[in-house]
């Protein structure tokens, strides 16, 4: 670990009591500062792992059945053995429920053979696994899907954040077992899809595989399973939301606009409308809109650049949608644009730092084919900063408030966010491993 001096985790270097005191661009960012203390009790330690992280992906993606964890921990046992036991315990519980963590279907195994991201590395068919459980339409899918990967190209791109183009390659597959290359930028440390599927990928795959993959059905909720779904996660956000003095400080109820993009059905516009907000919801999809207005919520068809609304809103959201968008930094444009000074842009995404609770501290189980962007507090107030907001309330779940006008500097967030880029990818690596030992028992 750096020393706890303010300047390894902001630029300011004021605070005489180090960054836990510091009032300057820390500020919001204590926690994640306290998180980093805590690491070494919690991650495996790099000198119990067999390989050198700092070697890259050429070692992080050649896993033979010879590497079980087995075999190569020569490290005398320490916390970290104890805590790889009880993950493994964890996959082999998982394993007696019926959880998917048999042998992969043999009949994949031509097509990952195409799947190359470069002239000498081709993904293990091991590694083609799945994390989670699944239904069965969600297993035909994912197929369907696999197909539609392999013809379709990938491409590269550059960082949203820093612009820079030197990645360092972390997982080649995602939860559901398909061909999903992840990478970090050396740079920023952020965390995306890299290379990334196509535009034209991702156009078809929301048009015709989206809801199966992910719901493994496609019926379309009723009244009753719209209510018993909004008072879950929608009511949570909607409820931290108007608990933040900002937000009162900024809305007013019933004369303000709050617009969210990406409403589906409309559950968190739903949650606000019924507080007495005046709330417009926009999707490019009219399939679950439909059921938000036969409720009487006012949902748009469209795009946020594109739609008309009767006046500027006062406050945009998006409750775990901007995470898909390939082209983030138009949206964030077109976001401040909109915005008048002083506006609030609120963001939910899955939180990388939050593994633990949700993700049972597997890193794969997280990575998804319609996440091409995998945030923490710090990366994604590095990237709205950008765009002139600063950032005034946030956790690492993620919920993010951020405000137009007086922007942070986002270089400051860099520094945070590699060290934190480079844990995780020890515990990739760890979560891995363990997957590969159930194989070859
Ligand atoms: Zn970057």
């Amino acid at each position: 670990m750096p020393t706890l001096a303010c300047r390894t985790f902001c630029t300011c270097n004021k605070s005489r009591d180090g960054p836990l005191a510091c009032q300057q661009q820390c500020l919001g960012l204590h926690h994640l500062t306290v998180r980093q203390r805590r690491q070494p009790r919690h991650h495996i330690q790099s000198n119990t792992l067999p390989v050198d992280i700092a070697r890259g992906p050429a070692v992080l993606t050649g896993i033979t059945p010879a590497q079980s964890p087995r075999n190569f921990n020569d490290a005398p046992p320490s916390k970290a053995d104890a805590r790889f036991r009880s993950l493994t315990w964890n996959l082999r519980n998982r394993r007696r429920k019926g959880a998917p963590t048999s042998r992969p279907d043999q009949s994949v195994e031509p097509l990952v053979k195409r799947l190359t991201w470069s002239e000498d590395e081709t993904v293990h068919p091991r590694h083609l696994l799945p994390t989670v459980a699944r239904r069965e339409l969600q297993d035909a899918t994912r197929v369907e899907v696999q197909h539609l990967l392999a013809e379709d190209k990938f491409e590269d791109h550059d960082c949203p954040i820093c612009g820079g183009s030197d990645y360092e390659l972390i997982a080649d597959t995602e939860r559901l077992g398909l061909y999903f290359p992840t990478s970090f930028c050396t740079r920023c440390g952020l965390m995306q899809a890299q290379p990334r599927p196509t535009q034209d990928f991702y156009n078809k795959f929301y048009e015709r595989y989206y809801r199966r993959l992910y719901e493994g059905q496609e019926t379309i909720p009723d009244e009753r399973a719209f209510r018993s779904r909004a008072s879950r996660r929608p009511a949570n956000f909607v409820n931290w939301v108007l608990n933040q003095p900002i937000f009162h400080e900024q809305i007013a109820a019933e004369t303000d606009l709050i617009l969210e993009i990406g409403c589906s059905a409309g559950m968190v516009v739903s949650r606000f409308a019924d507080a007495g907000y005046r709330a417009i919801g926009v999707d490019l999809d009219p399939t679950f809109m439909e059921l938000g207005r036969s409720l009487g919520y006012d949902l748009r068809l469209g795009k946020l650049a594109e739609v008309e609304l009767p006046e500027a809103p006062a406050m945009i959201f998006y409750h775990h949608v901007i995470e898909h968008i390939t082209d983030i930094n138009a949206e964030l444009a077109t976001c401040a644009e909109l915005l008048p000074d002083g506006g609030l842009l609120v963001l939910a995404v899955p939180g990388l730092n939050y593994i633990d609770k949700v993700y049972r501290s597997d890193l794969r189980e997280y990575l998804q084919i319609a996440h091409v962007y995998n945030f923490t507090l710090a990366s994604l107030s590095a990237l709205v900063m950008n765009h002139g907001f600063r950032l005034v309330a946030g956790n690492e779940t993620i919920r993010a408030i951020y405000q137009k006008g007086s922007p942070m500097d986002p270089t400051a967030l860099f520094d945070v966010e590699r060290l934190s880029a480079r844990w995780r990818v020890q515990r990739l690596e760890a979560g891995r491993r363990e997957l590969v030992a159930l194989v070859d028992d």
